[in-house]
């Protein structure tokens, strides 16, 4: 079922695999470029099924959006998943307690990043 998922980074390139991925297996994608923007975005009335976040961006990164979006009533339940690289095992640690529900390892190729979307939205 096509669901809206919200992808998160400061990388270009990045935003567009994800994008380009998703929207081959019928998903609406929404992009941000840091926190900030994706903050804006809810706030503006966006409602993701899912939330992908980068975890180093300018402005805001993805740890204190993730504590953002958490704090706010709608988002409670909303799967997020992060995007980290293995050499920072404490992240994920530190993302798991800001309320992440998972994280995908960089680099990825899209049907890893598929594998774990369709885990988290049905
Ligand atoms: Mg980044």
């Amino acid at each position: 079922m096509s669901k809206t998922i919200l992808i998160v980074d400061d990388a270009p390139t990045m935003r567009q695999m994800v994008n380009f991925t998703l929207q081959t297996v019928g998903h609406t994608v929404e992009e941000a470029g840091d926190g900030v923007e994706a903050l804006n975005k809810v706030k503006g009335g966006l409602k993701p099924s899912l939330v992908i976040t980068d975890l180093n961006m300018p402005r805001m990164d993805g740890i204190t959006l993730i504590k953002n979006l958490r704090a706010l009533p709608g988002f409670k339940f909303t799967p997020i998943l992060m995007l980290t690289t293995e050499s920072v095992e404490g992240k994920k640690k530190e993302g798991k307690e800001a309320g992440a529900t998972g994280w995908i390892v960089k680099p990825f190729t899209p049907e890893q990043l598929l594998k774990v979307v369709k885990q988290v939205v049905h």
